[in-house]
């Protein structure tokens, strides 16, 4: 805590005047019986936009978070109100992204409805609160889609060691589980817990009121034949074949996509676009190819006339998680209510949006007039921990970095030459890798007495940019997009 209580001077002052609940013991001492809920201009924070901010003039960070003596959250305040009580020592610095301070002292608890809007997705989550007259929090996180490929990896190391001559790795088929109710793939597992951790998050920081999540159900055969009715769902176009190889055969013609049958060879072979692992056995992820072609695409001698099929995973995690979601919020007591693509789109239309995740999120929470927040927190997922024991493929040479080296991990968030950034990579000698979350290169290798550490690592990431500052590159794509 001593950390981060040095790192006040670092409060940003131009801030907007979002008022909390402490105001009234910090301008009248009288103020602490009042009644509350009492809306006042003291406690009601959308009263009292200045000027300044109504003209809509940049500022840097939309609010400072306050929870009550309890740990309860209260309404947001300003930098100036968090300093003043930091100073006089009625509140303490809880969280350092998104500044978060707790009072010392009791006070009235005037809250206002806070929505927060849940643009839920396969790999982007979008938040966004909103109180009647302003966006009181914004962020974008981005999850991790490296769980298949490591999991995939992890039942290769297992193997290998059944066979080696190692300590015995007993074979285990059938003790899995895999069949209790509520069961969910350990990918769309993980990406559920990361939206239930990111809407906790807030709730921890604002006094959330109602939950809105946009859910979609997909009807994926719909989406790949739009006359579909009927008995053609349950007959579908796989009927009538032995095997998906057979039907990928016929579908192709029995002729070589690549070549269109010039090779004139006899022998087909059905070769994954994906690899069977990331892209499945689905039949779009299937193609005919002759003997010669397929031996020299894997040989990496010529390149695959044939276009990747995006799969339907996104789609089918949504259909998955959509009720497990809504369930699980509900539980906690939360009123929650679901929404739907097309009226977010309509509605974000409607406002003249592009279209992005904090932007959906926005348009979810219900916002319409209000004050847009100046900054987002954008967030990544990451792993844990690294249990590579060794450095690359085939290789001996332990992977000796130990876990903290000269005080540092990997992931920490630190201060260099004015600049936050988090250590992407460590070397023993003491020259670090810095960078941005989204990879760009802040240092190479930059000195360890040139860092100062700001918050060590965690599995959820956030630095705060400047809001819809990739909006302007990006407008141009999404409005081709949904035009
Ligand atoms: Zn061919
Ligand atoms: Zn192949």
């Amino acid at each position: 805590m001593q950390k981060l209580r040095e790192r006040n001077t670092y409060t940003p002052t131009d801030i907007p005047h979002v008022r909390g609940n402490c105001d009234s013991r910090l301008i009248s001492p009288e103020g602490r019986g009042r009644a509350a809920n009492l809306k006042t201009s003291f406690n009601n924070p959308d009263a009292a936009l200045t000027a300044r901010e109504q003209a809509g003039q940049a500022l840097r960070v939309p609010a400072i978070y306050v929870l009550n003596k309890r740990g309860k959250p209260l309404m947001p305040t300003t930098a100036n109100k968090a300093r003043r009580l930091l100073k006089k020592g009625l509140a303490k610095v809880v969280r350092r992204t998104p500044f978060t301070i707790q009072l010392l002292c009791p006070t009235g608890e005037a809250l206002l409805p806070v929505q927060l809007g849940v643009d839920s997705g396969y790999s982007h989550v979008g938040l966004s609160a909103v109180s009647e007259k302003r966006e009181l929090y914004s962020e974008e996180v981005h999850l991790r889609d490296d769980i298949v490929k490591l999991n995939a990896e992890r039942k290769q190391y297992r193997r290998g060691r059944r066979y080696r001559k190692t300590w015995y790795r007993k074979a285990r088929f059938l003790n899995r589980g895999n069949k209790k109710t509520g069961w969910l793939a350990p990918s769309l597992q993980n990406k559920l817990n990361a939206h239930l951790k990111t809407v906790e998050k807030v709730r921890k920081i604002l006094p959330i009121s109602q939950i809105t999540v946009e859910i979609a159900s997909f009807d994926i055969q719909k989406i790949q034949k739009m006359d579909i009715e009927g008995t053609d769902y349950s007959q579908g176009v796989q009927l009538g074949f032995e095997n998906v190889r057979a039907y990928v055969l016929h579908r192709d013609g029995h002729t070589c996509q690549h070549c269109k049958g010039r090779s004139k060879e006899l022998t087909l072979h059905v070769h994954h676009i994906k690899s069977r692992q990331t892209g499945g056995n689905r039949p779009d992820n299937l193609v005919t190819l002759c003997t010669s072609c397929h031996r020299n695409h894997h040989e990496g001698n010529i390149t695959l006339k044939i276009k990747k099929s995006n799969g339907f995973k996104a789609e089918t995690f949504m259909t998955t998680i959509r009720r497990t979601l809504m369930d699980q919020v509900r539980d906690k007591g939360i009123f929650i209510a679901p929404t739907y693509g097309y009226i977010t789109q309509q509605n974000r239309r409607n406002l003249e949006l592009p279209k992005s995740h904090v932007h959906d999120a926005f348009v979810i929470a219900g916002g319409k007039e209000q004050k847009r927040s100046p900054t987002t927190y954008f967030t990544k997922q990451v792993r844990k921990c690294n249990r590579k024991l060794f450095k690359g493929d085939r290789s001996h040479l332990p992977n000796t970095a130990p876990r903290f080296i000269q005080g540092f991990q990997r992931f920490d968030k630190v201060l260099w030459k004015r600049q936050e950034c988090f250590v992407f990579g460590r070397r023993m000698i003491g020259y670090f890798d810095l960078r941005l979350l989204d990879g760009t290169k802040i240092h190479a290798s930059a000195k360890i007495k040139d860092l100062k550490i700001l918050e060590s690592a965690k599995s959820f990431l956030t630095e705060v940019r400047r809001a819809h500052s990739s909006d302007s590159t990006r407008l141009s794509v999404s409005c081709v997009n949904f035009l």
